[in-house]
């Protein structure tokens, strides 16, 4: 860590609960300072209530007395301390010990009989404390510690010591293995195996969290997300046991470089996650590129940089950033991309779908050969409250900039496949198809295929009845697990068209290996027919279409010239204003 204070808690090799457990210093002293009132209270009250002549009623008094006053002390010193601040040796162990000491002092002074094991079952909660928030050398420590402490006060007494010792040690003992399992336990599902430090859920609460104290204080918050670049062409060339002990590696690493208030987090695969209270975003924009430095070569790393501005939700934060990491990979990757933070398209994109303006217009798909209708293309629409009719040209670069394009493009599929529901109410089993543009983004999304699931299911849509269009920049290399994502769609039993084909990058290997049922041949293709250079060049795309099986719709037919040249040339399927231009649903399904 940063400020050098080593404590069980920081150091890079702790165990993953000790590390990744939200035990900030104002968390720990809040709860010990509660501790100490509570014995203070309850010492005064056995004064007060059962005082006899052998106990030093003085004594009990004045450590009664200033144990409440000492809890106060803490829970004042811990409110003042930031939420993410680690705890150093000082904030973590000393007033234990001290506490120790003072019960210790309790036993002495509490003369013969029974009163010796009341005060001393305040020891149970000396290992409770332990258990949860230290290492489990460092809870043997204080057990053991608090026993002699217990021992020393009993031999002061003249007391026989076995049957006493024997009983608060046990409970003391059972009560911080107990303390300490539940710990474990929690920070488990809160951590990540692997590199030990918090995982996606751990991350998703802390985040929360943050954001409601940022709403009070308002302070600065910086996010990052940070992605390895080609990890898994890593892990082929070396193995996963490489690939997971640079994973390893790195984050520790990394951990050692970070600021006390910052909180690292890996959320999945190579994505690593970083919430950087107090900080600007440029600021935070300088940490990450630090931290990139670290990456052992050749491996590197692309991020993505947002700030929280205030109104932001957890998921609205992490959506701009993960805009942010994939433009920084489609702009070459090994780069931090910070947002400038466009705040007011983000927001107002957000808005506009919690209000219900955007629209889907459908543009018929006809068959080339009969004329018959085979399916609809969803467009997205947004029906602006001052601008009027928004076309998607004009917002989907700032949806995916700002991460909203997850949102929106949810809505895209659930009402589309309302759509297609009402449609197969109308036409049986012979309705048309309805096809979704997908942002490449959403293709990073790891929740896009149990949304679709989620979507056919709720309509009870037979996955062949939607198809899914991904542009061709799917494909090129900038998305990390393209293919694996595709898989994953296609194994709903949805089909999957490569969209605007011919202006983008796709190899024909890539093309054979992938697994699309169908191919839209940009329109420009179809708007060049009649030169007879282009003429060929469409030709050998429909041919190469047809060879590796693939269904061809040609985009933007806007003559009976371009339709008949495309039908004599063996493409299937049609689109354009000829055919029919995009319009809103007729059979009144609604979005909300
Ligand atoms: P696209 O998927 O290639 O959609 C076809 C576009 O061509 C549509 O434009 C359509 O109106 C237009 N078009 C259709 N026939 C003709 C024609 O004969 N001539 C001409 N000149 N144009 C024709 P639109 O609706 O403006 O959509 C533009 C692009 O925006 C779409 O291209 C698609 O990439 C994207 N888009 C549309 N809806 C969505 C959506 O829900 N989500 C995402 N991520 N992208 C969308
Ligand atoms: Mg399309
Ligand atoms: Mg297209």
């Amino acid at each position: 860590m940063g400020s050098g204070s080593q404590t069980d808690v920081a150091r890079p090799h702790a165990l993953p609960w000790a590390r990744s457990a939200p035990s900030d210093v104002r968390w720990r002293l809040e709860s010990l300072g509660m501790l100490w009132i509570a014995g203070g209270i309850l010492g005064l009250l056995v004064l007060a209530l059962a005082a006899r002549r052998d106990m030093a009623v003085g004594v009990l008094a004045l450590i009664g007395s200033s144990a409440i006053a000492v809890g106060v002390l803490l829970i004042a010193v811990g409110r003042r301390q930031p939420r993410a601040a680690v705890p150093t040796r000082w904030t973590c162990h000393l007033p234990l010990v001290v506490g120790t000491v003072a019960i210790g002092g309790c036993v002495a002074a509490a003369g013969g009989g029974s009163a010796p094991i009341a005060y001393g079952a305040l020891f149970v909660w000396i290992g409770l404390y332990a258990g949860a928030f230290f290492t489990p050398r460092a809870v043997a420590a204080h057990v053991a510690f608090s026993m002699v402490a217990f021992g020393v006060a009993l031999r002061s007494l003249g007391q026989p010591m076995a049957a006493e010792m024997l009983l608060v040690g046990g409970v003391t003992t059972a009560a911080a293995v107990l303390s300490v399992w539940t710990a474990w336990q929690r920070s488990l599902a809160n951590s990540d195996p692997l590199t030990g430090v918090m995982n996606l859920r751990g991350f998703e609460r802390a985040l929360e969290q943050q954001i409601e104290r940022c709403e009070r204080s308002r302070t600065p918050l910086a996010l990052a997300l940070v992605d390895l670049d080609g990890f898994k062409g890593y892990n082929d060339q070396h193995g996963s046991v490489a690939g997971d002990r640079l994973l390893a590696t790195t984050a520790g690493r990394w951990q050692a470089q970070l600021p006390d208030t910052a909180l690292m987090a890996r959320l999945g695969g190579d994505e690593f996650a970083f919430m950087l209270p107090g900080m600007t975003p440029d600021a935070a924009g300088e940490l990450v590129d630090q931290l990139r430095a670290l990456l052992p070569a050749p491996v590197t790393g692309s991020a993505g940089v947002t700030e929280w501005c205030p109104g932001d939700t957890p998921s609205q934060l992490r959506a701009r950033t993960d805009g942010a990491l994939f433009q920084a990979k489609r702009s070459g990757r090994d780069r931090t991309q910070v947002t400038d933070h466009e705040l007011t398209s983000a927001l107002e994109l957000w808005r506009a779908l919690e209000a219900g303006e955007f629209v889907l217009h459908y543009q018929p798909i006809h068959s080339l050969a009969d004329g018959g209708l085979d399916g609809y293309e969803a467009l997205i629409r947004w029906e602006h409250p001052e601008k009027g009719m928004q076309s998607p040209a004009e917002f989907i670069t700032a949806a995916e900039r700002s991460g909203a394009i997850h949102a929106i493009g949810r809505w895209v599929i659930d009402e589309a496949c309302r759509y297609a529901a009402a449609l197969r109410e109308r036409h049986g089993d012979q309705a048309p198809t309805v096809s979704v543009n997908v942002s490449t983004l959403q293709l990073t999304d790891p929740r896009l295929a149990s949304d679709i699931r989620y979507a056919l299911a709720a309509t009870r849509l037979p996955p062949q009845a939607l198809v899914l269009e991904l542009t061709e920049s799917a494909l090129d290399g900038s998305v990390t697990d393209a293919a694996d994502a595709l898989c994953r769609l296609r194994e709903l039993g949805v089909q999957l068209a490569i969209d605007d084909f011919g202006t983008g990058y796709s190899s024909l290997h890539r093309l054979r290996n992938l697994p699309f049922d169908i191919l839209k041949i940009d329109r420009s293709f179809v708007a060049d027919i009649g030169d007879e250079r282009h003429d060929a060049l469409l030709c050998a795309i429909i041919a190469m279409a047809n060879s590796l099986g693939l269904d061809t719709v040609a985009e933007g037919i806007e003559t009976e010239t371009q339709r008949h040249f495309l039908a004599a040339n063996g493409c299937v399927r049609g689109q354009g204003y000829l055919l029919g231009r995009p319009a809103p649903s007729t059979l009144g399904v609604s979005d909300r």
